[in-house]
């Protein structure tokens, strides 16, 4: 029997035990700290961790904080292609594809391609259109204009050098229609920098039980432990991408305009929000 994310929202959670990829571990080696390279994602999107990445982002919980969000910032532009650059487990594919979206999923991760597309068939029956392609080379690997390209769930911050940026930025450009437009959302790491490591605050998703809480902060990385029920934990190391940096990125490349939202609301400011999303407009 399949689950749309309706039933998930009504409180359907389900299991997908016997849909697990059980590959290698994470590898960071003698000294995670000095893992500052894009080319790593694919090392930490792994096994266990790909597994539990769904507790991690709890579906239900996810579905209600974010509404209508995306869904209305497409449709307010009559975006009918969705490329979702940052597939992951394939959250925002399959919501895409239940409000009507014709959808690509597109990830670096196969791991995560591959537990994409079993949710997909679990939630709804939808069959994902998966293309394992890195952001950087994308255009060689994912064909055809696009709507609209989506890299959610603070993926961009796995870039860690200004060309990988730059380029990533330059693909996504090339691939949208004329009037196209780019979503992306990153972590609010201003805030992060700006307050200290010594104030390090604990992110909870799934309830309280799972915890996203930084490990370690510089300039050059952000390493945050996710630690889940089992007590098991994971790593992922990001590049702390400060907010007025990624808008200057998008204008340089040619976005002429770049709307931020602060966790889904256009007035930001009294309050920290944890989350930035950029709507970045080609003309
Ligand atoms: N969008 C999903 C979500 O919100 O649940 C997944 C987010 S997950 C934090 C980041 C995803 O970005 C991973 O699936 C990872 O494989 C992918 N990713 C990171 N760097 C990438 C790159 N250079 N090219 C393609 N995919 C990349």
């Amino acid at each position: 029997m399949t689950k749309s994310v309706d039933d998930l929202a009504r409180g359907d959670q389900g299991s997908n035990d016997q849909d697990s990829v059980h590959l290698e571990e994470q590898a960071f080696g003698d000294n995670p700290l000095e893992v500052r390279d894009t080319d790593h994602y694919t090392q930490e999107y792994v096994g266990g961790f790909v597994d539990k990445w769904d507790d991690l982002i709890d579906w239900k919980a996810r579905y209600e904080s974010e509404g209508t969000f995306f869904i209305d910032q497409l449709r307010a532009r009559g975006v009918k292609t969705v490329l979702d650059a940052a597939t992951g487990t394939g959250f925002h594919s399959v919501r895409l594809l239940e409000e009507g979206f014709e959808t690509v999923s597109a990830d670096g991760s196969p791991q995560m391609l591959a537990k994409a597309f079993s949710n997909g068939l679990e939630y709804g029956g939808h069959i994902l259109r998966v293309v394992n392609a890195d952001w950087r080379w994308l255009n060689r690997d994912v064909h055809g204009e696009y709507d609209a390209i989506i890299c959610l769930g603070n993926s961009f911050t796995h870039l860690f050098s200004e060309r990988d940026r730059r380029k990533t930025l330059a693909e996504f450009y090339a691939m949208l229609k004329h009037d196209g437009v780019l979503i992306i959302d990153q972590r609010n790491y201003d805030s992060i920098l700006d307050t200290g490591f010594s104030s390090k605050h604990t992110y909870y998703y799934a309830g309280e039980d799972v915890s996203a809480e930084p490990d370690h902060i510089d300039d050059g990385l952000a390493r945050f432990k996710y630690t889940f029920p089992d007590k098991s934990e994971f790593f992922l190391n990001m590049y702390p991408l400060r907010k007025d940096y990624v808008r200057r990125l998008m204008r340089e490349v040619g976005f002429q305009r770049i709307d931020t939202y602060g966790d889904f609301q256009e007035t930001y400011g009294d309050t920290e929000p944890d989350f930035f999303i950029h709507v970045a407009e080609k003309n």
